[in-house]
């Protein structure tokens, strides 16, 4: 068997192209336009270019995008008082605080000092507890576009067992959550998993984000499993690198049903999903429907 593609370039350019024609229909019938603020603290280069990214898409949405670039020595106090800027700004309905921060700044205290109604990473304690309780909320973006891909290809998600390999607050646990959700049986994998193999070869889906490279190979999925790898690892190639997923790409296409490739699988969908979500916070803020199909 040789598994279905998910193209999450082409399926982020649909969902980005709904976000500028919501963007579009709330400036010409409403006069307002979404705003998404982006912190960033430092000078770390993976960062740099994903803030790079986020604003060129933020501006091809149609969005107002703020940049705030601060020194890697800023204080809390500091960062504190943008955020807290940002909160009254009614031209901003989305704050982003660029992860990881430095060192000596509390992302905890920093994530949690934004307003939860613009917290469009969906990171705030408030919308993570809001999210586990099934209320309406902020939904973190990768896991967001995880859960796009899978309604999209499967329909119905009711029932089906899944794996999760990966426990972290931004990608494993929320992940675990939506499809818990959207009624599936869910495993939690990590580091502990005893035997990971064999609770992920009982999958129907498989939910990489575990930040090793190419450690989920074919012989450890059920013939026809859906693989949804999250990683992204730079590996050396000659002397280029290339980058590779959680997944062994080439063994795991063989037996799974459908895969998404890495490069062009979830992660584009992930920013998509923030101007989605930025999108939903502008809606929600000004008592407006929100568009179908961005949200959970
Ligand atoms: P973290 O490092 O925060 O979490 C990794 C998780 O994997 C942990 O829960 C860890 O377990 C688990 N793990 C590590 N080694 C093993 C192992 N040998 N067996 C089973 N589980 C293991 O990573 P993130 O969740 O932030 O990211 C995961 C991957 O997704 C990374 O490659 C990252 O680059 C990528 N990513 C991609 C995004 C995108 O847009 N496509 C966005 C965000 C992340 P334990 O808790 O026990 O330590």
């Amino acid at each position: 068997m040789t598994a279905t593609i998910l193209d999450g370039k082409a399926f982020a350019a649909t969902i980005r192209a709904k976000v500028a024609d919501g963007v579009a229909t709330l400036k010409s019938e409403h006069g307002i336009t979404p705003g998404l603020a982006v912190v960033l603290v430092g000078d770390d280069p993976a960062s740099q270019v994903y803030v790079r990214s986020k604003n060129k898409m933020t501006a091809e949405a149609g969005m107002a995008s703020f940049e705030h670039r601060l020194d890697a020595d800023t204080s809390e106090d500091a960062l504190l008082a943008i955020i807290r800027k940002l909160n009254d700004d009614p031209q901003v309905h989305g704050i982003l605080v660029q992860l990881p921060l430095p060192d000596h700044l509390d992302s905890d205290l920093v994530i949690n000092a934004i307003d939860p109604a613009k917290d469009v990473d969906g990171f705030h304690i408030s919308n993570v507890g809001r999210l586990g309780t099934g209320q309406k909320s902020m939904v973190p973006c990768t896991p967001l576009g995880c859960l796009m891909m899978l309604r999209d290809h499967h329909g119905s998600l009711s029932g089906m067992e899944v794996a999760v390999i990966g426990r972290s607050n931004i990608v494993g646990k929320p992940m675990a959550q939506l499809l818990l959700n959207d009624s599936c049986t869910v495993t939690i994998c990590h580091s502990k998993t005893r035997y990971l193999p064999g609770v992920v070869r009982r999958a129907d889906i498989v939910v990489a984000a575990v930040g090793r490279a190419e450690m989920v190979t074919g012989d450890w999925l059920k013939p026809g499993a859906t693989l949804i790898d999250v990683g992204i690892n730079r590996i050396p190639d000659g002397d280029k690198t290339r980058l590779v997923g959680d997944a062994d790409f080439a063994s795991c296409v063989e037996v799974a049903g459908a895969i998404t490739p890495v490069p062009g699988g979830v992660g584009p969908m992930t920013i998509a999903c923030l101007l989605a979500n930025t999108l939903t916070a502008c809606c929600r803020a000004n008592n407006l429907p929100e568009p179908e199909g961005l949200t959970p």
